[in-house]
């Protein structure tokens, strides 16, 4: 039997998101319109709306649904901006982030799943807006900079202050920082000259590897 991919997904909206107190509309609107299963390999595609994170090979995931709204809402896009992604894995957090924003750029260090998110995101009509560069995003993406937001989809030691740097004033960054085991997502803000920044939820991502993560 072939699953009600829709049903799942307004499951999905209903208790992960919205019952866990995701309250931005466009967040839940953006997320009801991405296809996650289309991003998900196929053995596992059943998996698709599952309440954590699914495997995509080369030993990463596809982040939690929960977290994938979470750092959008944060983030608090109106449609205009030019935002960073470090991290694309398999590109459902960018085509999320590309309903949401103007332009995203997302970078990815395992060339396989540079080349899975853009087929993703081609399949399935959400490479419009979003650029899939393969490299090490750890320090940014200088080329593509300011960015008026930036997620990052892996764990880091500490915030790369290139990102800092990138970040627009005023801008947000999302990052989850701690040791590789544990983590909280720290949402940064910049505005008039000053950073400060907020500690949220515990989370559990895969480590930011590369020149500014762990070695
Ligand atoms: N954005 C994804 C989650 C990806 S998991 C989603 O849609 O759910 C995090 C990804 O970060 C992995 O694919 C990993 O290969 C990648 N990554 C780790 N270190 C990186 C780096 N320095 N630069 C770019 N990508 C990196």
């Amino acid at each position: 039997m072939i699953p009600d991919w829709s049903a799942e997904r307004r499951e999905m909206i209903d208790r992960q998101l919205r019952g866990r107190g995701i309250r931005d509309e466009r967040v839940l609107r953006a997320m009801s319109g991405v296809p996650r299963e289309e991003f998900v390999p196929l053995e596992l595609r059943i998996l698709a709306y599952s309440d954590g994170p699914v495997g995509i090979g080369c030993g990463q995931t596809i982040s939690q649904p929960y977290m994938t709204a979470l750092m959008a809402q944060e983030l608090e896009l109106d449609g205009s901006e030019t935002v960073l992604e470090v991290g694309a894995g398999c590109g459902y957090a960018a085509a999320v982030l590309g309903a949401l924003a103007a332009r995203v750029v997302t970078v990815e260090i395992v060339p396989a799943l540079a080349e899975l998110a853009r087929s993703n995101l081609r399949r399935t009509g959400r490479d419009g807006n979003v650029l899939v560069v393969r490299g090490d995003g750890s320090m940014g993406y200088s080329p593509g900079a300011p960015y008026n937001a930036i997620s990052v989809a892996a764990a880091a030691p500490d915030v790369p202050i290139s990102l800092l740097e990138q970040v627009r004033d005023p801008g947000r960054v999302v990052i989850p920082v701690g040791t590789r085991e544990d983590q909280a997502l720290r949402v940064i803000r910049k505005r008039g000259g000053r950073i400060d920044y907020r500690t949220g939820v515990q989370c559990r991502f895969v480590p930011l590897r590369g020149g500014e993560g762990w070695h």
